[in-house]
């Protein structure tokens, strides 16, 4: 497999996961990232993996890291919640989601913390990721693909495989027609940590819970507790893996929702506390909790996020650069599926580049395969994810009324209802 060279555009989620695998496999596989260092960007946020994102990372990553992605995971509890309330937190529905407390369960979602994640897919890579390494375009023939860097410099491989992210230059370049749309709504997202002297930010009905609070005039909060199953220090030296990882403090992750017209021109630069006075201003009516959370943030780790949805290309162009994850399917975070969507893209084209080998089949056979089954699920995930969105953002008076007043009223009759003080 060494005579067929890969080079992946993005050091993030997908390029990571499917470098691991294809380096296993023998193939010559090097991984370009713009950033100048793995750390540089604070993007501190949690994200949930599900079944999908669990079976690529199984599939991909060495035995060891697998297991150091299960460590530190957060423990798979007995039950945990997906509440939906109003901005006082009183409830209008809650789904129950069923654990697997051995974590034994490879179906059971998990949370992790993305730095860390992405510290341990770094693991084994070091001397195959080129950091300050911008793609900015690429060529193609009919034996391969090369890619121009920032710094005037190229290389040329077999492959191509464009991981770079939502903003992917790549796209843009070989598929013109289909730089997302934005939705109707953006977001803030922070981190504050769980602990404040010795008590936890999170009240104890809502410690297993993901919460979205739906506000006034299209504005929604999204929070849930970021708890490691095993403090990532330990978990690392345990399981041989010699980096500081990222963060080691059980924390917070929030996020606002808000109609774009409500965000500053310019809004991607923002400084951090432009940003974090704007997230203050937007929680003025939401429950003590809720605007306690945005007091204690890590200020550093206030990131404004503009939601986008992916349009499906009509045509896939035969050639030697494909693409994986946000950079071709991106979708709004609600319904958590763009990482797992991502990884799983990782695991399907490692399956269809090593079935050249296996199977005897050629690199246009893999690349036409890929690109096939990918687009099936991937824009069905787009959908969903764009459906939950619309949802959440009710427009209708007296529908918003019932759901948001009626219903949790009602419910406090049930004990039903929540009491956070
Ligand atoms: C706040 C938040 C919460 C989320 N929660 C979840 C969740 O719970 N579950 C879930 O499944 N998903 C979640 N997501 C989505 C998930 O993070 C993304 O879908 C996922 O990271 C996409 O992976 P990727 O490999 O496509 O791109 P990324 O992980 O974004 O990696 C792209 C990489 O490419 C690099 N790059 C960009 N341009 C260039 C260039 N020109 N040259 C070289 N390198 C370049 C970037 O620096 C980056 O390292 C969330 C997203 C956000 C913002």
């Amino acid at each position: 497999m060494s005579e067929i060279s890969v080079a992946i555009a993005g050091a993030g989620l997908s390029g990571l996961c499917l470098a691991h695998s294809l380096l296993r496999a023998g193939f010559d596989v090097q991984i370009y990232e713009r950033d100048p260092e793995p750390h540089i960007r604070r993007q501190g946020y949690r994200i949930s993996v599900d079944e999908h994102g669990i079976a690529a990372l199984q599939r991909c990553l060495p035995p060891h890291l697998f297991k150091l992605f299960l460590a530190t995971a957060s423990p798979t509890d007995k039950a945990s919640y997906f509440r939906v309330t109003n901005q006082e937190l009183g409830e209008v529905f809650r789904l129950t989601f069923k654990g697997d407390p051995s974590g034994a369960d490879l179906r059971t979602p998990r949370q992790v913390d993305r730095q860390t994640l992405r510290a341990i897919m770094l693991e084994g890579l070091q001397d195959r990721v080129h950091y300050g390494k911008e793609v900015l375009r690429a060529e193609t023939t009919s034996d391969g693909a090369t890619l121009h860097f920032s710094d005037g410099s190229c290389i040329r491989a077999s492959l191509v495989v464009g991981a770079d992210g939502v903003n992917s230059v790549l796209r843009k370049q070989l598929l013109p027609d289909c730089e997302p749309d934005d939705t109707s709504s953006w977001g803030i997202y922070g981190r504050s940590l769980l602990f404040h002297k010795g008590r936890s930010l999170v009240p104890r009905p809502l410690e297993t819970s993901g919460v979205f609070a739906i506000g006034p005039s299209g504005r929604g909060f999204f929070f849930t507790a970021m708890r490691f199953g095993e403090a990532p220090q330990t978990a690392f030296a345990r399981l041989g893996v010699n980096q500081a990882p990222p963060i080691n403090d059980d924390y917070v992750m929030w996020g606002i929702l808000l109609p774009k017209e409500q965000f500053p021109e310019h809004q991607e630069k923002l400084g951090a506390e432009a940003l974090q006075r704007l997230a203050q201003e937007a929680v003025r009516d939401f429950h003590p909790v809720v605007q306690r959370f945005v007091e204690r943030a890590d200020v550093d780790y206030t990131m404004p996020v503009r939601f986008r949805v992916a349009k499906k290309p009509d045509m896939w162009p035969v050639s030697r650069v494909v693409f994986m994850g946000d950079a071709v399917h991106v979708m709004p975070p609600t319904g958590a599926h763009g990482g797992n969507t991502a990884l799983r893209d990782a695991a399907l084209l490692a399956d269809k580049l090593e079935a050249i080998a296996i199977q005897g089949e050629t690199l246009e056979w893999a690349i036409l395969s890929y690109q096939e089954g990918m687009s099936k699920y991937a824009f069905r995930e787009v959908e969903a994810s764009k459906t939950m969105m619309k949802r959440f953002s009710i427009k209708n008076p007296l529908m918003s009324w019932v759901m948001l007043r009626a219903i949790p009223w009602m419910r406090s009759f049930t004990n039903k209802s929540l009491t956070i003080e």
